[in-house]
């Protein structure tokens, strides 16, 4: 059934709260990338405009409660009031910010509130019991409200007391970014228009064992490159120099192999190199001539084109993980081809489930070349996993 929605919530004058994604990256105090405060604009400028008492929890970074010294320092690093003067510059809204997460500065802050306008509270997770969804958290800050608007997809996969344990007490409605997020990811996923192709990519096979698993049920095709590759190719019998390796989970990919037969398409050729840190001796191979000796970097052109290939025609591509090691340049020329094939491909809905694929695309000027670039690199994940997220499961049905 569908989730209720902002739009059906009466929020004249009312007091609601907003879980957002505010956790940005900031250096020496400085947001160098605001991308999630924009997200949040839709949901922010609907409340402010039609009245509501606007009051915004997000998360800032990890919080160590382990250690008393540690403790300190991420107080005093991890405040969230750049992101509220960051936000102020952004709303035509006033923007308050208060420095707790209880007590009764942050109570008369809220009470003093106008229509219209917005507090930011103080970083979520410097209370201990955000990330355990601890009751009497969930309480409080539930009374704090009078409605509960879940717009943080980065966390939907966390059951936290600032999404499920004030959305179970509150009446609640899901946030624009995260309406976007599960209609798209959702068309993607479970109503897919065929051919489906996925392309999974990525450092480990075991964290995309799931995700092809649930794949295989709708995609047409998946197709596998990155680090993740050479379990497969080494369960093939293939020599992989010292390619990433998972050794425990060869089982595993001869499985997936077995089960994927017709369907998983595995790089051709590929970028090796004779190290990592210093890479001296730079060449592309087919994938049957590794030598000893040398790793697998990213992939290759023939298999570039026999991706665009299998890409051709696709009405849906689902895609999640680097083809190599992007970060650097000189491997950075598989994963950049596929935004490129992809952006190419006429009429196909495509969507990225956030994380490394996603920073790749937009930083290399492919953000409009999709239909959908994911917000949430976990939570895209668990998605495609075929999981029920409880930070969605917990917002009530229209
Ligand atoms: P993931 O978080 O699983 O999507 O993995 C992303 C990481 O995988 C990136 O940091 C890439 O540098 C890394 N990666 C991709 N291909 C390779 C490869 N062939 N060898 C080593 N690391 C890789």
């Amino acid at each position: 059934m569908a989730k209720r929605t902002v739009k059906d919530l009466d929020v004249k004058g009312k007091k609601v709260i907003v879980r957002v994604d505010f956790n940005v990256p900031i250096t020496d105090g400085v947001i160098t990338d605001d991308n999630r405060i924009q997200g949040a604009l839709p949901t922010i400028n609907y409340l402010v405009d039609n009245g509501a008492k606007v009051i915004l929890m997000s998360h800032l970074g990890k919080v160590n409660h382990k250690d008393a010294e540690k403790l300190q320092a991420d107080m005093a690093s991890k405040s969230l009031l750049p992101v509220a003067n960051a936000l102020q510059k952004l709303v035509d809204a006033k923007v308050h910010f208060v420095a707790s997460t209880r007590g009764k500065e942050l109570e008369d802050s809220i009470n003093e509130l106008a229509e219209g306008e917005i507090l930011i509270v103080e970083n979520t997770r410097f209370e201990v019991g955000e990330t355990k969804n601890d009751s009497k958290l969930s309480e409080y800050w539930a009374s704090l409200g009078d409605l509960f608007v879940n717009d943080a997809f980065g966390t939907a996969h966390r059951a936290h007391a600032s999404n499920v344990g004030i959305g179970s007490i509150l009446p609640s409605a899901l946030g624009f970014l995260v309406e976007k997020e599960v209609e798209m990811l959702s068309k993607a996923v479970y109503n897919a228009e065929k051919p489906v192709v996925a392309i999974i990519g990525g450092a480990k096979v075991s964290d995309k064992i799931l995700v092809i698993e649930n794949l295989l049920k709708t995609a047409d095709k998946i197709l596998i490159g990155g680090g993740m590759a050479y379990t497969f190719f080494k369960a093939q019998g293939l020599e992989i120099g010292n390619s990433l390796l998972e050794e425990d989970r060869l089982d595993v990919a001869k499985d997936i192999l077995e089960k994927g037969k017709g369907k998983i398409v595995l790089p051709v050729d590929h970028v090796i190199a004779n190290d990592f840190a210093n890479p001296t001796d730079v060449k592309t191979v087919d994938v049957d001539q590794t030598p000893k000796g040398y790793m697998g970097l990213d992939i290759g052109p023939k298999t570039l084109e026999l991706f665009r290939k299998e890409l051709d025609g696709a009405k849906t591509v689902i895609w999640n993980g680097p083809m190599g090691v992007f970060e650097k340049e000189q491997f950075a020329k598989g994963t950049i081809g596929i935004c490129e094939i992809i952006a190419d491909l006429p009429g196909a809905m495509s969507v990225i489930g956030g994380g490394d694929s996603a920073s790749a695309a937009i930083n290399n000027g492919f953000a409009d070349d999709f239909s959908h670039i994911s917000t949430g690199g976990g939570a895209s994940l668990e998605f495609m996993e075929g999981k029920e997220l409880p930070g969605i499961a917990i917002v009530q049905d229209k």
